[in-house]
Parts: C-alpha cells; sequence; structure tokens
C-alpha cells in the first residue's frame, strides 16, 4: 500500500490531519468529504459535521481517513444508544438521527433511480419507518468466546473481522435474548463447556441461535456445536425452560472448518422443532434453519404494500418470484384466483408448502429452481394456460437475472410489482422494463433494518397500453 499520493499538485499523506465539513453519506453510510477534490471517506461521520481527520489509506483519486474529533457537530447527530455501537458491525447509523436517517434511505432510493436508472420524474411516495428503531430483530445469532481474561462471552462481530465484541444487551434484538444469553453462558461454565475456537478447530459452542416470535411470544434458542450432543443438556434444557415463551431447545451440529454458521442437522432437546409467528394474518412454522425475515412489524408494511399496489382481482393469475419461504405468496393468494411461487434453494419451498397448508391456503404452488429458468420452461409448457396479470420480484441484493427480465416481457403482464433490498440493482433492472414497454407508477421505501445502512423499496410499474 502506498503510504502518499499526489493530487492535482498537492502530497496527501498517511497519518496526516486534516479538518473537513462532511457533504454526504455513501450508499454503505460512511462521511463523504472533499479536500479540493480529492475525496475522502470517514467512517462515523455524518453530513453536517466539522471533524478533524486523519488519513488511513490513500488511492489515487480517493481515500479514507478516521475522526479524531468532532470539532462541530450536525444537527442531526445523536448519542449512540449502545455503548459498543462504533466498534460492533451490526448498526452504521446509530449517530444519526432516526428522522435523518429515513431522509438519507429515501434520498439513497431516488438518487439509483436517477443516476443508474435515468428516471427523471419518480413517483415517491413517503418511506415507511419504524415506530421504534431498536429492539425490533426477531432473529440473533452470537458468536462465543473467551474475552482476554478467560471470561465466556457472547457477542457480535467487530466490523469486517472475527473479533468478538461482548454485546450482552444488543439495542435492536429482542429484549429477551439477555436473558437467555446469561442462561446459556452460565450453563457453559458450570458444566464445563467450552467455545468453540476457530483457529484451532476446538471447542464445542460456535454459536447461539435465538428467535422470538413477535405476535405468539415463543421463543426458540438453539446452541450451534462442533459435535454431536453437547453434556449435561439436561442442566441447560432446566434453566432455559423455565422461561416464560421457551417452545423449542435444540442444537445444532456443524463440525465444518467453515465461516458458515448453521450445519444441516438439528436435534430438538427439548419442547417443539420449531416456533410460531404471523406475519399479517398468515402463520409461519420457523425452525432453526428456516429463513424468515428478521423484522416481521415492517415486514407486513412491506408486503401489504405490495398486495396494494398489485391491486389484484380474484380471476388473477399471479407469480412470485424469489419467493422464499412463500411469505409474499401466501399474502398474495388472499387476493388472487391462483399463486405460482418459485424458490432455489429446496427446503424453503418445503417451508412454503408447509406454511400454505397450515393456513388452509390452497391456491398456491409452488416450484424449486432458478427463477431464469423455471418461468419460461413452465410459461411454454403450459402453452400459456400459465399466464401472469401480475408479477412479482423480490430477488437477492444481486437483482435479476437479465434471462428472466426477458421472460417477464414475453410474458407480459399487465403490472409488475418489483421489491427489492438494494436500489442500485432496483434501478438496473426497472430501467431495462420501462425501456420495453412498461411505466414506473409508485415507488415506496420501507426501513426494515434501523440504525443500518439497508434500505427495502417496493416499486409499481404497469403495462403501456
Ligand atoms: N420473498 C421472500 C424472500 C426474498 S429473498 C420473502 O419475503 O421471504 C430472495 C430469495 O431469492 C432467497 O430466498 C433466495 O434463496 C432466492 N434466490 C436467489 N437466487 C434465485 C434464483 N436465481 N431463482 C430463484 N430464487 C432465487
Amino acid at each position: 500500500m502506498k503510504k502518499c499520493v499526489t493530487f492535482d499538485g498537492k502530497t496527501i499523506s498517511k497519518n496526516q490531519e486534516f479538518v473537513v465539513e462532511i457533504e454526504d453519506l455513501t450508499a454503505e453510510g460512511a462521511g463523504v468529504a472533499k479536500l479540493d477534490g480529492y475525496t475522502l471517506f470517514i467512517k462515523d461521520a455524518i453530513v453536517g459535521d466539522k471533524v478533524r481527520v486523519s488519513i488511513m489509506k490513500t488511492k489515487k483519486t480517493y481515500g479514507y481517513a478516521r475522526i479524531l474529533e468532532i470539532l462541530e457537530a450536525s444537527p442531526d447527530r445523536v448519542e449512540p444508544v449502545c455503548p459498543v455501537a462504533k466498534a460492533c458491525g451490526g448498526c452504521q447509523l446509530q449517530h444519526l438521527s432516526y428522522k435523518a436517517q429515513l431522509a438519507y434511505k429515501q434520498k439513497k432510493i431516488e438518487s439509483c433511480l436517477q443516476r443508474i436508472g435515468g428516471f427523471t420524474e419518480i413517483p415517491m411516495e413517503p418511506i415507511m419507518g419504524m415506530e421504534e428503531p431498536f429492539y425490533y430483530r426477531n432473529k440473533a445469532q452470537f458468536p462465543v468466546g473467551y474475552d482476554k481474561n478467560g471470561a465466556i462471552i457472547t457477542g457480535f462481530y467487530a466490523g469486517r473481522t472475527h473479533t468478538i465484541i461482548d454485546t450482552s444487551h444488543c439495542a435492536i434484538q429482542a429484549k429477551e435474548n439477555d436473558k437467555l444469553l446469561a442462561i446459556v453462558k452460565e450453563y457453559m461454565k458450570e458444566c464445563h463447556v467450552k467455545p468453540y475456537n476457530e483457529t484451532s478447530h476446538t471447542g464445542l459452542v460456535r454459536h447461539i441461535l435465538t428467535r422470538v416470535g413477535f405476535k405468539t411470544k415463543e421463543i426458540m434458542v438453539c446452541l450451534i456445536v462442533n459435535g454431536d450432543r453437547i453434556p449435561k443438556s439436561e442442566v441447560l434444557v432446566e434453566k432455559l425452560k423455565e422461561i416464560p415463551g421457551m417452545t423449542s431447545i435444540s442444537i445444532n451440529v456443524n463440525k465444518e472448518k467453515t465461516n458458515r454458521i448453521l450445519g444441516d442437522k438439528c436435534i430438538t432437546l427439548w419442547g417443539q422443532d420449531y416456533i410460531e409467528d404471523y406475519i399479517g394474518d398468515i402463520k409461519y412454522q420457523i425452525s432453526p434453519l428456516s429463513f424468515y425475515q428478521v423484522n416481521p412489524v415492517q415486514t407486513t408494511k412491506l408486503y401489504q404494500t405490495a398486495l396494494d399496489y398489485a391491486d389484484l382481482k380474484e380471476n388473477e393469475i399471479v407469480w412470485d418470484l424469489y419467493c422464499g419461504i412463500g411469505t409474499i405468496s401466501l399474502f398474495l393468494a388472499q387476493k388472487a384466483k391462483q399463486v405460482y411461487g418459485v424458490e432455489i434453494v429446496p427446503q424453503a419451498i418445503e417451508d412454503a408448502k408447509q406454511n400454505a397448508k397450515i393456513n388452509g391456503i390452497t391456491n398456491a404452488e409452488f416450484f424449486v429452481g432458478a427463477a431464469e429458468e423455471v418461468l419460461p420452461q413452465k410459461y411454454k409448457e403450459s402453452a400459456g394456460i400459465m399466464a401472469a396479470d401480475v408479477i412479482v420480484v423480490d430477488p437477492p441484493r444481486k437483482g435479476c437475472d437479465p434471462a428472466l427480465l426477458n421472460t417477464i416481457l414475453q410474458m407480459n403482464p399487465q403490472k409488475i410489482v418489483y421489491v427489492s433490498c438494494d436500489p442500485a440493482t432496483l434501478a438496473r433492472d426497472l430501467k431495462i422494463l420501462c425501456e420495453n414497454g412498461y411505466n414506473l407508477k409508485k415507488v415506496r421505501g420501507c426501513d426494515m433494518f434501523g440504525n443500518s445502512y439497508h434500505v427495502e423499496t417496493v416499486c409499481l410499474l404497469s403495462r403501456i397500453k
């Protein structure tokens, strides 16, 4: 790594100090400042801050700096609720007021649609914020380790590392976790159960997974272990089952040398194999391995918006692509004639079918496979019978496969509802759809992950007649 750079005749070198004003925030929530045209990225700085910084890394036209001192704080700056907010990799924006976080997310969507999508008039609706941007996550996976005094700690990884930050209380996780973690640590100490060490691949407990049903109040605890059993499991069970709402206690076997958190096999120690929870009126069974949205309150708002945008009639056929465990599909099935869901992970489709069954939903059918392969194939096979009035897509961050966009265009639905977790790929895909016969009618952000830089978006496109 070069220690200095010459930009516009001036030398900027590592450890050199500057006073700068923050003008913007990046898509990942870092502050942006200019040094006579040279761009600096500064973690934990926000628009309106005047800060003294020290250069950490220099590239040709931009560099990275860290805050030494806040000389003038932005009016949007707030004290983080969590004492380890800075060190922990979980939240990037706790120092930004929630109102300003929402404005930042709204602008992020808008500017992606302008810059990448080439849209000039954007039918933006106001972003759906959270009533309480804390304690909203229903799922946590705490790594387990030792601190430097040899005490067992649980917490989260520091940004971009595998160093555990001791966080016995996390401000975005369900409040029940504090008690659960304390019990597991007590059990480990009492029964001499060691945390897993990823360097030496020794020790037993790798992670503690917890899930809480926000509506049902059911609680799940699963210890992810480097072995097939845990010693004296009855001691752990005795302690945990006293917690009100405890429904499922299990271990998950993961003996691999891997960054993957969960292994494939779960063994229930006590109670049910799963907990139940609701999104809207639809009930879900959630096992340690199931995918389930982590913020059910905001998810309900997001899917309700998707349903409103789809404005389904009783005789309409809907495709839900990238359907996961069928969350959106089952929401849509309440209004449509028939829903077809497509998802690449077989286990998720198993869950989707089971979820349809426990809710008595009979007009949803699910297929395993890549959406870009299944959709054209089914469409062709059925000679147009599996047509679509509405197509909903909810792809991962990389967005839709071009082959899928092509098939969607061929199927020519009246409406497309695009749910996205990345405004940049959303903008790229909308551009293609709108260059080929669709109009962008509505765009609405939804904050599912308060205090992080992430934002979900739902858009309505309608076919130009
Ligand atoms: N709509 C779902 C999940 C959306 S997340 C929900 O709300 O719960 C995106 C999903 O796309 C994941 O479940 C992922 O497994 C799936 N996926 C990724 N690539 C895919 C592909 N090529 N075809 C179909 N599904 C895919």
